[in-house]
């Protein structure tokens, strides 16, 4: 979303050709390196992202550059698209996404702006498929959420059997969300086996997203802007362009599971090289 807006209404504002602007995106998440040269995720044939590092990579080089970063000032974003709310910051934890989009529902369907917003249901590492339901005004919204793919394929044979009748289902491919991605920055078998890595990193977003003055994403300026300047409204004609993706059926890697094994044992070598 961010490369698509960066190349679209930030190039349009700002007069400057696309094709002269480069999309780094910092990611926890390896699948990112694959996903941002899909066909899909192209605004006039140049693609929205043009590089992604992993957040274990810009670590490495960080210390690589040996630059002390415990000692570096904190400095604010810059303004480009500096601002973000505490909803943003809770997606990268399981059910973050879920509460995100559920403080702005409250809103859009009340009509107000409620200051109770956290919904501690969706919460949580423990379980591997949450559910919930949840009363604004007068109506129930049943939501569920889960995470690491085994718990979404549980979910998804769930629906599939017509065993559930959710309004919005959250699913996050890796275990604890990606906090816990495959691009973060390695935590040793020792340490793990004493600490949940994975809701200390949820905890420490969570804490974050307490002493965010703006919590919920609808109120973000910078997203106000963009909608009012550029998009129209949420789920027009351009934002669906921009910001929808779709997807297709595709077979199943055609190796034998031997053949399989070493392709990917070479792949996480290469990676970590
Ligand atoms: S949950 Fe895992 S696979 Fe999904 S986006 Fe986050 S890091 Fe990537």
């Amino acid at each position: 979303m961010m490369g698509a807006v960066l190349k679209s209404y930030y190039a349009e504002m700002n007069d400057i050709d696309p094709k002269n602007i480069f999309v780094v995106s910092i990611m926890p998440c390896t699948s990112k390196k694959t996903e941002s040269a899909r066909e899909e995720l192209k605004v006039n044939d140049l693609r929205d992202v043009d590089a992604v590092l992993t957040t274990r990579e810009l670590g490495k080089m960080i210390k690589q550059a040996r630059l002390d970063f415990m000692k570096l000032p904190d400095e604010g974003f810059d303004q480009v698209f500096g601002e973000y709310t505490g909803a943003g910051v809770i997606f990268g934890a399981t059910g973050g996404v879920m509460e995100a989009a559920l403080r702005t529902v409250a809103d859009v369907l009340t009509g107000e702006d409620l200051e109770d917003i956290e919904y501690k249901d969706v919460r949580g590492v423990e379980e591997g498929i949450k559910e919930a339901a949840i009363t604004i005004g007068d109506k129930t919204i049943k939501v569920a959420v889960a995470h690491g793919t085994a718990n979404a394929a549980k979910l998804l044979d769930k629906v599939k059997a017509g065993e559930a009748d959710y309004h919005f289902i959250e699913i996050m491919g890796c275990s604890g969300g990606c906090v816990n991605g495959g691009g973060q920055p390695h935590v040793d078998a020792k340490t793990r086996m004493n600490i949940d890595v994975r809701a200390e990193r949820a905890k420490a977003l969570y804490e974050e997203d307490e002493l965010k003055t703006i919590r919920k994403s609808h109120k973000n300026p910078t997203i106000k802007r963009i909608y009012a300047e550029f998009l129209g409204k949420p789920n027009s004609h351009k934002s669906h362009e921009l910001l929808h993706t779709h997807y297709h059926k595709r077979e199943i890697y055609p190796i034998e599971s031997n053949e399989r094994s070493r392709v990917v044992e070479e792949a996480a070598v290469a990676s970590e090289k």
